[in-house]
């Protein structure tokens, strides 16, 4: 995947040791039950893990805002405010600084609402509901347009993502309850 050019790595294969720079093998280490990549060079295991994108259902009185995406993969599609958490970040920062990069756009946040397990691709997606602080939102570098929507007009064909898709789901569920739930899942390969 390019992004302005730039290679952006986000395979989960390694091909060489970060210590000593040899090739690494995937095999099960000694007292492992689960292949990893080893450096048969220095010993060293190289642990591979999920990552977390994070991210928030910003609302405005009967809206919520989406954001166009202008970089792959799904460009052109919308979605919430959502990013890989960085390392040296809590969730709840990272979901601030996500909906700041990406719409430019101040919130609260009122709770974890989603956790969503993606266990074929690798990733945990998380979902802050929040309310929007003012109307003064752009789209950021990584945004086309960023807009609010009501219920009626929520693009769902263009929706880039199933996690984004099933956090509106809950929400409008629960906005017309009037009882917002934590909500776990897990998202499968489609069939
Ligand atoms: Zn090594």
């Amino acid at each position: 995947m390019y992004y302005k050019g730039i290679a952006l790595c986000i395979c989960p294969i390694l091909n060489y040791c970060c210590h000593c720079g040899e090739k690494v093998v995937f095999r099960v280490p000694e007292g492992d039950n689960l292949p990893r990549y080893l450096c048969e060079a220095c010993g060293a295991i190289h642990y591979l893990n999920p990552r977390l994108i994070v991210g928030t259902l910003p609302e405005w009185e009967d809206r919520i805002l989406l954001c166009k995406r202008a970089i792959e993969p799904r460009r052109g599609f919308w979605t919430l405010p959502a990013g890989f958490m960085e390392n040296g970040e809590t969730a709840e920062q990272a979901a601030l600084r996500e909906t700041l990069e990406e719409a430019n756009a101040r919130v609260e946040l009122s709770g974890l609402f989603t956790l969503l397990s993606v266990p074929h691709v690798d990733q945990v997606h998380l979902f802050y509901r929040a309310q929007l602080l003012d109307l003064d939102f752009s789209a950021g570098p990584e945004s086309l347009e960023v807009a609010l929507f009501k219920e009626a007009d929520i693009p769902w064909k263009d929706l880039a993502f199933r996690t984004v898709s099933t956090t509106l789901q809950h929400y409008l569920k629960d906005r017309s309850s009037g009882n917002f739930v934590f909500r776990t899942g897990e998202l499968k390969v489609h069939g």
